[in-house]
């Protein structure tokens, strides 16, 4: 099916526009403030003794989240019914390519919701709920984590052990769960859990929990390669979630988990194709400062063709994003029930991007020598996020199963 409309709107121009604004204003002054505390950066913050996010770096970003809410440029992804911009998922991808590119890594990063902010999965929650969390977490007043994986289960999510049980209109919920990004820090927590053993993709259901409840507990971190303090694990022991809490309709879960889910590994599009630019331009400037043999490298054919690789991987990261996105927002990216088209193309956003910018990464390192590898560089960070990123929001061979599902159902519908 041919996209139509891949263009900028006036929408982003408006929202480019605010954004660079703010980021002069409003940012620039707190990443002064923040660097001259001693806690590290945005990309690079020092820990604490129990391997969490220093805090004067996560109230940094929490600052941004605040103001950017205020400014109106948290939410641009959230429908307006909720409160949100209501903004297209082409014009996500302009709105994310623009916002990563003009922040590189600093803490303007924190100005668009990611993972610990609201998304579409969330707007399906109660009229009580929608009071207590998705208005708060829309202001940027609290954080949320998303809570699928668990120690023993991650890409089998229908074969998950946590369980939420009923007792009269409350749920009872047991378990662990494992690689939660903002473990540490979240208020509520988007929990997915069996409700109806065996019933397939009807097993499971999202609940809210409120971080104050009885029976919560953060749990240790979980040290990855990105070395940010972010990632750990969460304890559920006879927790009591109310009705109002449940997000959508019991059995809903997986639909639910997977709209969280396709929400992330839509935004890589923006995402990578945005910090490809920045290492890019980053590149650009290197290759033609540093000299060899009296000459500046970016004169030599070997590191040109790094450069075009670069520029050739960036650009299909970005052509395959807008291409799909459009037909995205034509099928309903994160409509519960899915159209059956989707999944493939929301698969081949991620694959292509995770692995386009993983080359990209690559090269960046690889154009700048010794230096690329410096520790706490710029490229050396986004060599480590770029591996990475191949694994988080289902791994590239799970997005592969879902391509070529998408593939053999198209041909057998015509055999
Ligand atoms: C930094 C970070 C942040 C994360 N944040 C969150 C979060 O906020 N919330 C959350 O719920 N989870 C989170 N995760 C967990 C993440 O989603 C899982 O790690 C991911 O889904 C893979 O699951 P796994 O690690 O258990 O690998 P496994 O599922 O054990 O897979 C291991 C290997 O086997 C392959 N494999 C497994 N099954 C299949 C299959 N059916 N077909 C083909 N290949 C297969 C995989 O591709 C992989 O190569 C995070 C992980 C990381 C590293």
């Amino acid at each position: 099916m041919a996209a139509e409309g891949v263009g900028v709107t006036d929408r982003v121009r408006d929202y480019t526009a605010r954004f660079r604004r703010f980021l002069h204003d409003e940012v620039t002054p707190l990443e002064e403030q923040l660097a001259s505390a001693g806690a590290g950066t945005a990309w690079q913050p020092h820990l604490d003794e129990s391997g969490r996010m220093h805090p004067q770096v996560w109230q940094a970003r929490r600052e941004v989240q605040r103001r950017a809410a205020s400014a109106g440029l948290y939410t641009p992804h959230n429908s307006e019914a909720a409160g949100g911009g209501g903004l297209s998922r082409v014009e996500m991808h302009h709105v994310e390519e623009f916002v990563y590119r003009e922040s590189g890594l600093g803490l303007g990063l924190a100005a668009l919701a990611w993972t610990e902010g609201p998304n579409p999965a969330v707007e399906h929650c109660s009229e009580t709920a929608r009071e207590q969390y998705l208005t708060p977490l829309m202001n940027g007043e609290i954080t949320a984590a998303f809570a699928n994986t668990e120690p023993d289960v991650g890409s089998d999510v229908l074969a998950m052990s946590t369980t939420a049980t009923r007792d009269g209109s409350d749920w009872i919920l047991n378990g662990h769960k494992s690689w939660i990004t903002n473990a540490h820090f979240a208020d509520v927590i988007q929990v997915v859990a069996v409700t109806e053993p065996g019933a397939g993709t009807r097993s499971l259901s999202m609940f809210l929990v409120d971080a104050a409840a009885e029976g919560f507990r953060r749990g240790r971190d979980i040290p990855t390669m990105l070395n940010d303090g972010l990632t750990g694990e969460l304890e559920f022991t006879d927790v009591r979630v109310p009705a109002e809490n449940i997000v959508g309709e019991i059995g809903d879960g997986f639909a639910l988990a997977m709209s969280w889910i396709n929400w992330r590994r839509l935004c890589r599009g923006g995402m990578c194709a945005g910090w490809g630019a920045w290492l890019l331009d980053r590149a650009l400037d290197y290759t033609r400062q540093r000299m060899s043999g009296g000459k500046p490298i970016g004169s030599l054919q070997a590191v040109q063709h790094l450069l075009a690789d670069m520029d050739a991987a960036i650009y299909q990261a970005r052509a395959t994003s807008l291409i799909a996105q459009a037909e995205l927002d034509r099928l309903g990216p994160f409509d519960i029930p899915l159209h059956h088209d989707a999944p493939r193309l929301i698969s081949l956003v991620k694959v292509i991007n995770d692995e386009s910018f993983y080359r990209v990464a690559d090269n960046a390192v690889q154009a700048r020598g010794a230096r690329g590898l410096l520790l706490g560089s710029p490229e050396e960070k986004l060599f480590r996020l770029a591996r990475n990123l191949r694994i988080p929001a289902g791994t590239v061979e799970i997005q592969r199963n879902a391509i070529a599902r998408g593939l053999l159902r198209d041909r057998e519908q015509v055999s």
